[in-house]
């Protein structure tokens, strides 16, 4: 007998998954022209070009059998070294490259960390709406999901209902901003009033609770924003970092996870984090993206186009009616459905070939994700049928 548990998360797709084949099979009927699909949050703009310069420039002067080999199974110390000097320059941060572990991307970063952390039956809160993926992870790592939801005027988090939801067997919050779905970050104000109460909750039940901030989407903010550093604001602070969206790179797998030196007992954390890791198979991530990363630390794709797409988008939806949470960063809009239920206002947007995805999955009904790493000549196509589709409401 196998894993009933694994076959049947193998058989399930998600919504998502399901969405983005429906639109393949209608691009091959009615051409990829004519359909708008805003289901999945695949960078559409291409790597710097500083990327592939410096994997070719690797490739032909690095020794080739150190470069494809092996590295140390937490990653290669310069490439550690590397992304703690970047993260003490950029965000004042304390950092020590033994408590960086490279991982292949954000999702190998968060089910290392959730491993490295919970002990069966752990409470891990999350913030909705929140990446489906969360329930999938802590679960698998022995955790009971707890949903806490953001505020709906702006979605910055309710500190009562999370007040609330702490107990003693709380053992972290995944923290994720810029955010997908709703693209919304969370303000100063909204870390250091988290930093306050966990710290009080902590106190009160004698338990450390940790934030595990999941980070892909840090570089990708608009305008003036600013991405508060966890790190800086609460101690015991485990960032989960992706090259998957800064860098264009969503297909080559690589990130970190990052334990704060502030965190307590952070050496025996970070063993945890290597164990996890160990245990998982998630050893040595792909050693020529680690020494390309290390290379443009603070480099990022030219986002002009997400923050060209996010106006006018923003501009156009609200001007036809609809309700939208201001995105200041990621590359996703989140938007109220015109009837309660999102799943059938989404099944209607097919009538205009128009894809998104409901917020349910994301532990938010009533709203529809809308993601906008698309051409922008698309989202111009696409916008006379999202104003017919509201008329239908009215
Ligand atoms: N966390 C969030 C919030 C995401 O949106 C994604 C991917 O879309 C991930 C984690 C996983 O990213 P990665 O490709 O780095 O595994």
């Amino acid at each position: 007998m196998i894993s009933e548990k694994m076959t049947q998360l193998g058989k399930k797709r998600s919504v998502i998954r399901e969405l983005f084949e429906y639109g393949n099979m209608r691009k091959a009927q009615i051409g990829a022209e004519n359909v708008f699909d805003f289901s999945l949050g695949n960078p559409s703009i291409p790597a710097p070009e500083i990327v592939t310069e410096t994997m070719l420039r690797l490739i032909k002067e690095k020794d080739t059998v150190a470069l494809h080999g092996y590295t140390s199974a937490q990653g290669a110390l310069p490439v550690r070294q590397a992304i703690s000097d970047d993260i003490i320059n950029r965000f004042s941060a304390e950092a020590n490259p033994n408590l960086i572990y490279m991982t292949c991307g954000a999702a190998a970063s968060l089910t290392i960390s959730l491993h490295a952390l919970i002990n069966q039956g752990d409470e891990v809160i999350v913030l909705a709406p929140f990446f489906p993926e969360y329930r999938v992870f802590a679960e698998k790592a022995g955790a009971i999901l707890k949903i806490v939801k953001c505020r709906e005027a702006d979605f910055q988090i309710d500190f009562e209902a999370l007040g609330k939801a702490i107990n003693s067997k709380t053992k972290a919050i995944i923290v994720n901003s810029p955010n997908n779905p709703s693209g919304v970050v969370l303000s100063e104000a909204s870390i250091r009033g988290l930093a306050e109460l966990l710290t009080a909750k902590s106190k009160e039940f004698g338990n450390d609770i940790y934030i595990i901030a999941d980070e892909p989407y840090r570089e990708l903010v608009y305008g003036d924003v600013s991405v508060p550093y966890i790190p800086n604001y609460y101690d015991n602070t485990i960032v989960c970092y992706s090259f998957s969206k800064s860098l264009s790179l969503p297909g080559e797998r690589i990130g970190y996870i990052f334990v704060s030196p502030k965190v307590c007992d952070c050496e025996t954390v970070y063993a945890a984090v290597c164990g996890a890791g160990r245990a998982l198979g998630f050893v040595c991530a792909p050693s020529l993206l680690q020494y390309t990363v290390a290379e443009v630390l603070g480099k990022t794709s030219d986002i002009a186009v997400y923050e060209k797409n996010r106006n006018i988008l923003y501009e156009a939806l609200t001007d036809y009616g609809y309700t939208v949470a201001r995105p200041d960063g990621a590359f996703y809009l989140f938007m109220k459905s015109p009837e309660s239920d999102a799943g059938a206002f989404c099944e209607r947007a097919k009538k205009y070939e128009i894809l998104i995805v409901p917020g349910d999955d994301f532990g938010y009904e009533g709203y529809v994700r809308i993601c906008y790493c698309v051409s922008t000549e698309m989202i111009l196509k696409s916008l006379e049928g999202f104003k017919k589709l509201y008329e239908e409401y009215r």
